[in-house]
């Protein structure tokens, strides 16, 4: 078997590397900053509101010993996200990783979907994801080197009724990542994104009953996906292992989008 020095017998290494996530306080990017912890990288997060899930993120992050700190940032205002990112390269040295994880949803057939709950989703979803893009590029490009990992969904591939901005959003994505991934190649940045199925998380718990029935129903593993299912393809994104991956999309789904 072969052993990676330094961390025992984990596949991964990410000792030394600073990671931003957003939307770190709690689900997927809580799952995702943990895991990149647990291979020694340091992390700064942002959330939108709930300071104290964040304050208990940040302790068990920092518990595991590593830099961590979470900081309140709503990636959809640009000028907020990019004084966010100069201060963090400030604080935390050279940033290696930026997983854009932030996202919401406001669910409606189109006839009874308000404009504001569309606008709403595209700003948070898509143009969060190129906020934080676009605040972490120049460093990367002067570097010549960083990842970027989008979190998708398997709805921007095969749309949702009830889903049309959630959808419109997770499909921009994948087409932002493929065009940073063409924009970044040549100074070695890789973006790639993963397209999660049906996770365990705050959001889908909110969901009716007989939706999750009927999204349980045609995953042919037959179960829901764990945070630690999306975390684990991440770390590889992130890891030394992954570098030669770039505008890729990879589904985590139990096979539901199939
Ligand atoms: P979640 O449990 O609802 O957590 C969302 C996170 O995003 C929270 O940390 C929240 O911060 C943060 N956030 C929301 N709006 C923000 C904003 N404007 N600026 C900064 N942070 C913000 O969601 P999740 O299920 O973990 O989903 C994470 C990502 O995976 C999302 O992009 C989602 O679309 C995607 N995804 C999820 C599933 C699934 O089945 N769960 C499937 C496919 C894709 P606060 O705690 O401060 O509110």
């Amino acid at each position: 078997m072969l052993l990676i020095e330094g961390r025992g017998n984990d596949m991964f290494e990410l000792t030394g590397k600073t990671a931003i996530i957003t939307g770190a306080s709690r689900g997927i990017g809580k799952a995702i900053a943990l895991k990149f912890a647990s291979l020694g990288a340091n992390i700064a997060f942002m959330h939108v509101g709930d300071g104290e899930k964040a304050a208990e993120t940040e302790a068990e992050l920092t518990a595991m010993g590593v830099k961590a700190k979470g900081f309140e940032c709503d990636v959809s205002d640009y000028e907020a996200s990019q004084k966010l990112v100069d201060e963090i390269i400030e604080e935390f040295g050279e940033v290696h990783i930026l997983v854009n994880n932030a996202g919401i949803v406001r669910d409606n057939l189109i006839l009874s979907m308000k404009v504001e709950d569309f606008d709403k989703v595209i700003s948070v979803n898509l143009k969060g994801t190129f906020n934080m893009t676009k605040s972490i590029y120049k460093h990367f490009m002067r570097k010549r080197r960083g990842r970027i990992i989008n979190i998708s969904s398997i709805i921007g591939l095969v749309g949702n009724a009830g889903q049309a901005n959630y959808a419109s959003a997770k499909a921009g994505i994948i087409g932002m990542t493929k065009s940073v991934a063409k924009e970044l190649g040549s100074r070695n940045v890789t973006a790639n994104a993963i397209a999660p199925g049906f996770i365990k998380t705050d959001m889908t718990d909110s969901m009716p009953e007989k939706a999750r029935e009927a999204a349980l129903s045609s995953i042919p593993m037959k179960r829901m996906g764990t945070v630690e299912d999306i975390a684990n393809t991440a770390a590889f994104l992130a890891s030394d292992e992954a570098s030669y991956i770039t505008g890729e999309v990879i589904r985590v789904d139990g096979g539901m989008a199939i």
